[in-house]
């Protein structure tokens, strides 16, 4: 029987009729692209990032520019599906008639996974475009974690920003990040949760708000190449399931703490620092997001 369907299966392809294969399957290469803003070619104000800001417009269209400029080289390295997942702020500063045609969209911050919402280990690569150092870094553009209420973000001890969630989400998956684009800090510290991933500098950080630009022909052009290059060598790895993942994060005053153990799980180490445990990584990084966006003391 198994020789049989092996058979029909080798008949139908070499008559050249095409089969529904699932995802991942041959020949298909599922790639996701979470682009946050402030590691983006040219972004460098916070009049920029803010959707009130004098200069949001433009930072959208930055954004845009730099997402469809990883899309191209994804689709150059082999991509046959992309997912882009608006992961800045609301969430809906892509618009959609700007992003390459060929790319799907999430839009919006109502989501249980914010900025990996939608990934799956039916995907073989996760791009990270536009990212920043984590908060309390002493140099990098807008270093942040989360909603900017976070002053540090362990998961079973190690400090991590954005990106370092993502990638440990990500490794949940058995789904490799293969590109990061951003400042050099932002690089530099993606390394901890990803070795292999290939870094695009498109800015150097002076300070937290100084920056010294690429050109942004040459940023875009290096975004697309390196997407490229990372795309067509993606391997996917087995994933990566702890037992338990830890979570501790430390607020910069005891307001978020003291409301927060309002779910019973949710302990206070210190005034400012509560800790948490989940035994799965999509399930810690949910109440996480809970934690730093949607409670909010003002
Ligand atoms: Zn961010």
């Amino acid at each position: 029987m198994a020789r049989f369907v092996r058979l029909s299966l080798v008949c139908l392809l070499v008559s050249g009729v095409s089969l529904a294969l699932p995802a991942g399957a041959q020949g298909a290469k599922k790639v996701y692209i979470s682009v946050d803003m402030e590691g983006i070619s040219g972004v460098n104000s916070d009049n920029q990032t803010s959707a009130t800001g004098a200069e949001y417009g433009r930072a959208r269209k930055l954004m845009v520019e730099d997402a469809n400029a990883a899309i191209r080289g994804a689709f150059e390295g082999g991509a046959t599906d992309v997912l882009v997942n608006d992961s800045h702020g609301g969430q809906r500063n892509l618009l959609p008639e700007d992003l390459d045609p060929r790319a799907r969209l999430i839009s919006h911050s109502f989501k249980r996974h914010g900025m990996m919402e939608g990934l799956d280990s039916t995907f073989d690569a996760v791009l990270f475009v536009g990212y920043h150092a984590k908060a309390g870094s002493p140099r990098g553009v807008f270093a942040h974690t989360g909603s900017g209420v976070v002053a540090d973000l362990q998961v079973n001890g190690l400090s991590v920003g954005e990106g370092g969630m993502n990638a440990i989400l990500a490794r949940w998956y058995g789904v490799p990040v293969v590109l990061v684009t951003g400042d050099d800090v932002a690089i530099e510290q993606q390394k901890a949760t990803a070795p292999d991933v290939r870094g695009v500098i498109v800015k150097r950080a002076i300070n937290t708000r100084a920056v010294e630009l690429l050109p942004l022909v040459e940023a875009r052009r290096n975004i697309q190449q390196t997407a490229r290059d990372a795309v067509a060598g993606a391997r996917k790895g087995r994933p990566e399931r702890l037992s338990q993942y830890t979570v501790r994060m430390t607020f910069p005053n005891p307001n978020i703490p003291e409301v927060v153990t309002a779910f019973r799980e949710v302990k206070l180490v210190t005034p400012t620092t509560v800790e948490f445990s989940r035994e799965s990584m999509p399930d810690a990084y949910r109440l996480i997001r809970v934690l730093y966006r949607f409670i909010n003391p003002d």
